[in-house]
């Protein structure tokens, strides 16, 4: 509880970012603070421990840069899911839906193995539907999903109940 005090009392609401009637979480006043990042990298590399996790995934971009601290600190290795068109080996791709249009992700999937168990992280869960096209990425590499890890859930969003079939069972924390 003291930690999710720390964390929440450095995310930054921005009003209308990026565009009108969207109230953005900006993390960056977390990152800066040494404390708050640190506390966040533990807590995050606790989780893979305790779920087993024999590989982190972190989700482009915000994804990244709380993923790869915390894949250091649990001793276990960092594979970038990215939009599609920037990694540069043979991928596996996963369209999904988002509220106007659709999007693209992809992974280097020679760098899973089917004994690897994965924990997804990234920053916000809004809608689910990145999250959601992670896990099919994962599970189409052959690994395991080991869980989702996200910092915030916006609990006005139904990012949980899209996730929940991808899951098949394994959990969704939020830090
Ligand atoms: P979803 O696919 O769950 O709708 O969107 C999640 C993705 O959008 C995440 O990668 C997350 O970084 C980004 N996102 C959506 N809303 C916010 C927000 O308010 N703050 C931040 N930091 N990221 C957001």
């Amino acid at each position: 509880e003291r930690l999710r005090g720390l964390l929440l009392s450095r995310i930054r609401d921005v009003p209308d970012y990026p565009k009108p009637g969207v109230l953005f979480k900006d993390i960056t006043p977390l990152l800066a603070d040494p404390e708050a990042f640190t506390a966040l990298t533990d807590a995050l590399a606790g989780l893979a421990r305790e779920r087993g996790a024999t590989k982190v995934v972190g989700l482009e971009a915000r994804g990244f840069i709380l993923a790869a601290p915390a894949a250091v600190r649990a001793g276990v290795g960092f594979i970038p899911v990215r939009k599609a068109g920037k990694l540069p080996g043979a991928t596996l791709s996963q369209a999904y839906e988002l509220e106007y249009g659709s999007a693209e992700i992809e992974i280097h999937a020679e760098d899973l193995d089917p004994e690897d168990r994965v924990l997804v992280i990234d920053d916000v869960l809004a809608t689910g539907g990145t999250a959601e096209a992670s896990l099919r990425l994962i599970r189409r590499s052959g690994a395991q999903v080991a869980g989702v890890a996200v910092l915030m859930e916006l609990g006005f969003l139904p990012g949980r109940t899209r996730l929940e079939a991808a899951l098949e069972g394994a959990p969704l924390d939020v830090v």
